[in-house]
Order: structure tokens, then C-alpha cells, then sequence
């Protein structure tokens, strides 16, 4: 997840999942909250998902509101795609509540 300011990927999860989605970048301290957009569904299996970081960005599922939702894909022009480890949704990833550091 790059930094909707400045670009920076030096982004990083400041709070809690059970208290806010509260992201900081690192480089020009701007603040914002990460949201899901459902796009679709997973049809492929993902067996392994990687191990959730506590720091890395996170954000709930926009169907089930768990926040075990991994990147699949990040192309450099786009949003971020990615999926839902508990329902298979497709998500996007998009940044709201931006506050300028
Ligand atoms: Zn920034
Ligand atoms: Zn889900």
C-alpha cells in the first residue's frame, strides 16, 4: 500500500483492528484509514497466506469485516488487489480519512 501523499511505500499500521484502520506514512506522516471495495470472488485456492504482520497495512473485508485480507497483486498505477482470507472476496484497496502530516 503506497501512501496516497506521496507515494511512499514506508506506510505502517499505527492501531488495532478492533479500534481503527489508522495508517502513517513514514515519510511525510499523513495519516488515513485503509477501506475494501468487493470486486469479485477468488476462484483460485490460496493455500498459504502469508502470516498477518501486526504492522503491515491492514483492512477489513468489505462483505465479512475480518481483516485477514492478503495482497495478490499490486500493479504500480492501480489499487492494490487483494482477497479475503475468510470469504474469497476480491478487494480493492483504497485510502479515506487522508490527513496531510
Ligand atoms: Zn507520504
Ligand atoms: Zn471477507
Amino acid at each position: 500500500m503506497a501512501c496516497p501523499q506521496c507515494s511512499s511505500r514506508d506506510v505502517f499500521y499505527s492501531c488495532k483492528p478492533e479500534c481503527c484502520f489508522n495508517h502513517v506514512c513514514n515519510s511525510c506522516y499523513t495519516t488515513f484509514e485503509l477501506e475494501t471495495t468487493r470486486i469479485g470472488e477468488a476462484h483460485e485456492e490460496f493455500p498459504n497466506p502469508p502470516e498477518p504482520d501486526a504492522t503491515n497495512p491492514t483492512a477489513p473485508c468489505a462483505r465479512c469485516g475480518d481483516c485477514k485480507v492478503f495482497a495478490v497483486s499490486s500493479p504500480p498505477d492501480q489499487k492494490p488487489v487483494c482477497v479475503c482470507v475468510g470469504c474469497k472476496a476480491l478487494l480493492t484497496l483504497s485510502a479515506v480519512n487522508v490527513a496531510k502530516g
